[in-house]
């Protein structure tokens, strides 16, 4: 077998930092292009799932992750209107069931722990302030010129994976896919301190509100010092950005009609951010030749379920597994990988579009919903999510 050429990576988000640790693994030299000067400090919280923490852990993170995120007692639902409580399911089952914690962290602090996984190895290079400018494709491989302040640099390579976010460039490159789409609706979020966040919610719970076309989510982060507080509102608003500046009276104005801890919530003063929700068609293509897409370059889904973060880390587990099968085939190993993720990924996709229809309902509608949430009970719930949180990386 001869020497295996080197994957290059375009993007240091989560996607890209974990598939560049698993291509590593799986024999070859990355090289991570990001186009950030320094890894963004920005973005919110981040829920991991077992799906997810099991891929972490086979990376030999799990400690790393656990000394930093936060795993909470339960996640309890709520009515936002009236305050009652539809179901509460302890954290602990997550274990029990599945093997695997069910955490949250920040994402700088996921993408930090990454990050220096991927500094320690050196089968690893990190370019930040750069951006691929131009690829020449040969039958052999690829030319590609990588644009940095301080002059270009040319590297040859195997295979380009465009692992940079919902505005993919990369995306460009494969012939016939779809670009980013607006869903009308924007996250707006905020992190208040523990001591400043209302008396009745700094615990160490997630909490999750329902109300007409919009829903609330809280949780702790940075081990219980601050709450990290998500609002989703329907909003015409499409500015491309994770962190668009945004004054907090508009939202508490939306849910002022919602109950008093709701209400408590979004007034807090703290600095509040949001973006634009946006959504790539997981169906279009992903592959074309020696150039693949992954996490929300390829199917960036709402974030209802929560596995957003969480399908970048499978995909970049089963992008390792194939390139570890065809080695010496890194186009067969690149359709292999897609082929592998597609079913899945669009089943999470459309069950994560479903279930922000589900939070968002009014009248009757909601009332249903709200009897079957009290009456389901925390087996019931999870059950139905064993698909997602079952998942283990030999099964693609
Ligand atoms: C700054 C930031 C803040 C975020 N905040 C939240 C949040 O609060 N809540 C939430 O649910 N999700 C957030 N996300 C998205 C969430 O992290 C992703 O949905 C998920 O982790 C999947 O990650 P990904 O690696 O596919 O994409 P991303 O996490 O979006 O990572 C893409 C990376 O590619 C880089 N990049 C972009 N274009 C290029 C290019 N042309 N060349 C090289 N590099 C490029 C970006 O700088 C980024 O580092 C945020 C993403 C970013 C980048």
């Amino acid at each position: 077998m001869g020497e295996r050429p080197t994957i290059v990576i375009a993007g240091a988000g989560i996607g890209g930092l974990t598939a560049a640790l698993s291509v590593a693994d799986a024999g070859f030299d990355a090289v991570i292009v990001e186009r950030s000067v320094e890894l963004l400090e920005i973005g919110a919280g981040i829920q991991l799932s077992p799906n997810a923490g099991r891929v972490l852990a086979a990376l030999g993170l799990d400690d790393a992750i656990a000394a930093t995120a936060t795993e909470p007692v339960a996640i309890t639902v709520r009515s936002g209107s009236t305050g009652a409580s539809l179901l509460s399911i302890p954290v602990a089952a997550f274990a029990a069931r599945y093997g695997f914690p069910y955490r949250v962290i920040h994402r700088a602090d996921l993408q930090t722990v990454l990050a220096a996984a991927v500094r320690r190895r050196t089968d690893i290079r990190l370019i930040l302030g750069a951006r691929i400018d131009d690829v020449l494709a040969r039958d052999d491989g690829l030319f590609i010129r990588i644009r940095r302040a301080d002059g270009n640099e040319v590297l040859t390579a195997g295979g380009i994976v465009g692992a940079d976010g919902v505005w993919s460039e990369t995306r460009a490159r494969i012939a016939g896919s779809h670009g980013a789409m607006p869903t009308g609706r924007t996250a707006w979020r905020t992190v208040i301190p523990i001591d400043s966040a209302p008396a009745s919610l700094a615990n160490d719970r997630v909490g999750l509100w329902l109300g007409p076309r919009a829903h609330l989510v809280h949780y702790p982060v940075a081990h219980g010092a601050a709450v990290n507080v998500v609002a989703i509102v329907e909003e015409a608003f499409d500015k491309p950005g994770w962190a668009a500046r945004a004054d907090h009276r508009f939202v508490a104005e939306r849910f002022a009609d919602w109950c008093p801890e709701v209400r408590a919530l979004v007034s807090a003063p703290t600095p509040w951010q949001k973006f634009a929700i946006n959504v790539v068609d997981p169906s279009g293509p992903w592959v074309d030749g020696r150039t693949a897409l992954l996490g929300d370059a390829a199917h960036a889904m709402v974030p209802f379920l929560a596995q957003g973060a969480a399908m970048a880390i499978e995909d970049a587990a089963v992008l390792g597994q194939a390139l570890a099968a065809r080695p010496d085939d890194v186009p067969a190993a690149l359709a292999l990988y897609a082929a592998g993720r597609k079913p899945r990924v669009a089943q999470v996709w459309k069950a994560a579009r479903r279930t922000g229809d589900h939070y968002h309902q009014g009248g009757l509608m909601a009332s249903a919903r709200d009897f079957i949430l009290r009456t389901a009970g925390p087996n019931l719930v999870l059950g139905r999510n064993d698909w997602i949180y079952r998942w283990e990386a030999g099964q693609a």
